[in-house]
């Protein structure tokens, strides 16, 4: 039987008898969870029971909290070019951060029309 990754971290987990049964657990030292260790009388067992996960959220829910997120993050540099938008879709002077300092992308009118297009089409929902 595979086992799966350590629901806390990823990372691959062991499997080895213990005394008279078999443990699996996390073997990165790092991880928030670690020792993550199930037991059982058998292997079997014992990676069944790692394998073990409780269902997680529908999807639906998932996306709407990402997309929650995401608005959320773009929506004040959106406001900000609000005022400032012209009509050329391909217009890089609308913001240059820094551009004598560093290599730091342009932002073009299309960039930030997109940003309004997507808080304005999330906000309908
Ligand atoms: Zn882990």
């Amino acid at each position: 039987m595979n086992l799966l990754p350590c629901p806390f971290c990823g990372t691959a987990p062991i499997s080895e008898p213990v005394d008279s049964s078999w443990v699996v657990g996390c073997t990165n030292e790092n991880c928030h969870a670690s020792p993550v260790v199930v037991a059982g009388r058998t292997e079997e067992i014992a990676k069944t029971r790692w394998n073990g996960r409780a269902p997680g959220l529908p999807l639906e829910v998932v996306l709407s909290e990402e997309n929650d997120r995401l608005i959320t993050a773009i929506k004040p540099f959106a406001e900000v070019a609000r005022h400032d938008i012209g009509e050329d879709e391909a217009d890089s002077d609308l913001y240059r951060p820094m551009t004598n300092h560093n290599k730091a992308p342009h932002l073009t009118v299309g960039d930030f029309r997109r940003a309004l297009d997507a808080i304005a089409k999330a906000e309908t929902k």
